[in-house]
């Protein structure tokens, strides 16, 4: 058996692997540890704009209380003002002065109730959040993972199965073939060997350099420089 062809039996047993990897990957059960593990995951993160949230808020609480109370002292001042008022005139300016007042404090309390709501929902969110990732970390994950793990080992005896076929047919390659092959795997570069067919042209839409067509004739195998692939050429 030439190096090609041991190459091209070891790909088919590992396309059965990918199947078995694939149909693992699409189960319900593996959705859900992801969907899980992305949540734990991301909280940190989410915690933390929630915080920082909060913390803007009670600055703009902060702010607005301050000017509430500086307001109140305006019109402390107004007050005494209009009590040493004599004449008509004074009085009205400083009854009109003082409605203007008031009616900013109003806006203001208005302001400050809908900001203390805000703050009020935004914290129990806050604690709501806290709560579930806690509940996702301490039971959720578990139970997920649990599952995931029951699939997996339904799975596991086909998985050895092929892996041990895989090794047995690896034994007689040449070094350095299978060496690239399974870099090329875990890069998802797929397939890994490809048959360019008379073409010049690999899967990746490299075009092949004189040098590699050559190198391909006489070894019958090349490698791609464009995307690493294995490259050979049936007739
Ligand atoms: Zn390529």
């Amino acid at each position: 058996m030439t190096v090609l062809e041991m190459l091209l039996r070891y790909q088919e047993t590992d396309m059965q692997l990918l199947r078995v990897e694939r149909e693992i990957n699409a189960s319900e059960e593996r959705k859900r540890l992801s969907r899980v593990r992305n949540f734990i995951q991301k909280a940190p993160e989410r915690l933390d704009v929630m915080e920082e949230k909060a913390f803007g808020l009670h600055v703009t609480l902060d702010k607005l209380r301050y000017n509430y109370a500086r307001i109140c002292g305006e019109l402390d001042e107004l007050e005494k003002g209009a009590g040493d008022a004599l004449d008509e005139q004074s009085i009205a300016y400083y009854q009109k002065k003082t409605e203007g007042v008031l009616h900013n404090l109003a806006t203001i309390r208005n302001e400050i109730h809908k900001l203390e709501k805000t703050i009020e929902q935004s914290k129990k969110e806050y604690d709501e959040m806290k709560k579930m990732t806690i509940q996702m970390q301490k039971t959720e994950y578990p139970a997920a993972k649990a599952e995931y793990d029951k699939k997996y080992k339904e799975k596991e005896n086909e998985i050895k199965k092929i892996r041990a076929d895989m090794a047995e047919i690896a034994k007689d390659i040449p070094h350095g073939y299978v060496e690239k092959y399974n870099t090329k795997r875990k890069e998802k570069v797929l397939p890994v060997l490809f048959d360019i067919k008379g073409n010049n042209m690999c899967f990746c839409n490299g075009d092949l350099s004189q040098t590699e067509l050559f190198d391909l004739d006489k070894k019958g195998i090349a490698e791609c420089a464009h995307c690493g692939r294995l490259i050979y050429r049936s007739h």
